[in-house]
């Protein structure tokens, strides 16, 4: 899954508004935020096997820290109480808290079983990546009913709220196609630093989105 990670993100700004938009891309992405360090450092791995499934070329032999259940769950709960001590309130750090266990049973809908309940657990997955249409289906669909919702939660305080929240969304797409029809990356190395850059530059840029838009409302009768 990829937009469909950045969908419960977009959604969730229906719940908690006022938390930046970048803070639920974070809290969304955060099993693939660690993944690629954890690779780097040999702690996981990956095999790149083409037509291990349909969708992605790559085999998750073992991360039992970034995509077990269990772990999962101790870091949205982390990452929501450190939310919570912050800003104090507390349905935004539930969300937050909540976002990367969505994160898991989107994966666990997508991969074959490969994903652990908890580390050196049983591994489930319904394999929705043996489809290519299927996938690409659903995830298109998750992403624009959430762009819908996000957009009926914010609203833009200047053009670059409206043209950055347009762009950022067009730009996960063209990753979306790129990735989906780019040949098999060329080693582990390639995907972990794909995946951490990347997952640093989506971060940045929605929180400069973010900052460009607010919760509809706080809106004044004038602002558009
Ligand atoms: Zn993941």
């Amino acid at each position: 899954m990829f937009l469909g990670h950045f969908a419960t993100a977009y959604a969730a700004k229906k719940l908690a508004p006022r938390t930046s938009l970048g803070t639920l891309f974070a809290a969304a992405q955060l099993p693939d935020f660690v993944w690629p360090w954890l690779l780097l450092a040999g702690v996981e791995h990956v095999s790149i096997v083409p037509g291990d499934t349909a969708f992605t070329p790559l085999r998750f032999d073992s991360y039992p820290i970034s995509h077990s259940l269990v772990t999962i769950a101790a870091m949205g709960a982390a990452f929501g109480a450190a939310h919570f001590w912050r800003k104090r309130r507390a349905l935004d750090a539930l969300v937050l808290a909540l976002l990367p266990v969505g994160h898991w049973v989107l994966d666990f809908f997508s991969h074959r079983p490969d994903m652990p309940l908890w580390p050196g657990g049983p591994r489930l997955g319904l394999g929705l990546w043996n489809s290519v249409p299927a996938t690409i289906t659903i995830e298109l669909l998750l992403f624009a009913a959430s762009l819908g919702v996000a957009l009926s939660a914010t609203q833009s305080r200047d053009r670059f709220g409206r043209w950055g929240f347009a762009g950022l969304a067009a730009f996960l797409l063209v990753i979306y196609a790129a990735n989906v029809t780019s040949p098999p990356p060329p080693s582990v190395d390639a995907i972990a630093w794909a995946g951490a850059i990347g997952s640093l530059v989506f971060l940045v840029l929605a929180v400069w989105v973010d900052r460009h838009r607010q919760p509809k409302a706080d809106a004044s009768p004038v602002s558009s």
